[in-house]
């Protein structure tokens, strides 16, 4: 049964445990429930898969906000008709890198598992009555950590909204810049804030949604540089992690601390909506800032 969860580690697989082969029928009952239940980690009650997709992936019970894959957040904010742009480039592996598996290896897997060449998809459309660029990120895929292809992908989508005067909303969803590509990833930051630098000069206006996670060189870079920098309610956002921050000023971080509303009290955000009221959140910042033509 795949119910419950350990805190610590996984019940062994059947068959590999001490128990495992004592119950033949096991693996069977695995199969007819898997997938169809979810333990919410906000208030940790098991919920019916279908009702989660129903409702956006928000918890019905406390509204605690799951994960949403960069395909369905297209789906969600933009309108039937959207077309799939600036897709095909794939890393190439600068630094021949290997940690406990090669880099290429990990890059193989990501790419089956998700479908996409990297952990990002760029779209134009129309989201309500404006024509726009959305760009999303898609944290299954390493951590929707930032490499060369990231970094190009955000400036290519940056470009375009500049070029064809459409807004830019970016959904942000990262671990960070990807280790795997060293100082290639650090150097995105620079280009992409450049890229944003000449699509203020131009006027176009830029919205970026921050969602659970973003953090590290993305947070650190195109993330927060939005005319609006709006965020999901419950949303870990901030550049080092908690942990690694305490230790440095050797001082307990105050409640909430890097998680959306925190940040909102403290004026680093300019909003925390709702999924539910993201789009006509967003379609009514747009009519208020309307591309000067
Ligand atoms: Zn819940």
């Amino acid at each position: 049964m795949t119910w419950f969860k350990r805190e610590n580690g996984d019940f062994p697989a059947p068959g590999n445990g001490p128990e495992g082969d004592s119950n033949g029928d096991a693996a069977a009952r695995t199969v007819r429930t898997e997938g169809l239940w979810i333990k919410c980690v906000g208030c940790r009650q098991t919920i019916w898969k279908a009702d989660l997709e129903a409702n956006l992936s928000v918890c019905p019970k406390c509204g605690h906000h799951f994960k949403l894959n960069a395909r369905r957040r297209i789906e969600m904010l933009l309108e039937p008709g959207y077309e799939l742009v600036d897709a095909g480039l794939r890393s190439t592996d600068p630094l021949n890198f290997t940690d406990i598996k090669p880099y290429k290896q990990r890059l193989r897997k990501a790419r089956e598992e998700t479908g996409l060449d990297d952990a990002i998809l760029n779209a134009v459309g129309r989201m309500g009555p404006h024509e726009v660029v959305l760009s999303a990120m898609e944290y299954s895929f390493i951590g929707g950590s930032m490499g060369a292809v990231v970094g190009e992908t955000v400036a290519r989508a940056v470009d375009r909204a500049r070029r064809e005067r459409k807004p830019l909303i970016v959904v942000a969803a990262s671990g960070g810049a990807r280790m795997m590509e060293g100082v290639v990833s650090l150097m995105q930051m620079a280009k992409i804030s450049t890229t944003l630098a000449q699509l203020d000069d131009a006027k176009v206006p830029y919205i970026c949604v921050l969602t659970d996670p973003t953090t590290g060189g993305v947070t650190a870079s195109f993330a927060m540089l939005g005319d609006l920098n709006i965020a999901e309610p419950g949303a870990l956002i901030g550049f080092a992690g908690p942990r690694v921050i305490e230790q440095t000023i050797r001082q307990k971080l105050p409640e909430g601390f890097q998680r959306a509303e925190f940040l909102l009290e403290k004026g680093f955000l300019d909003a925390v909506v709702p999924r539910k009221e993201l789009k006509a959140y967003l379609v009514r910042a747009l009519d208020f800032m309307k591309t000067p033509m």
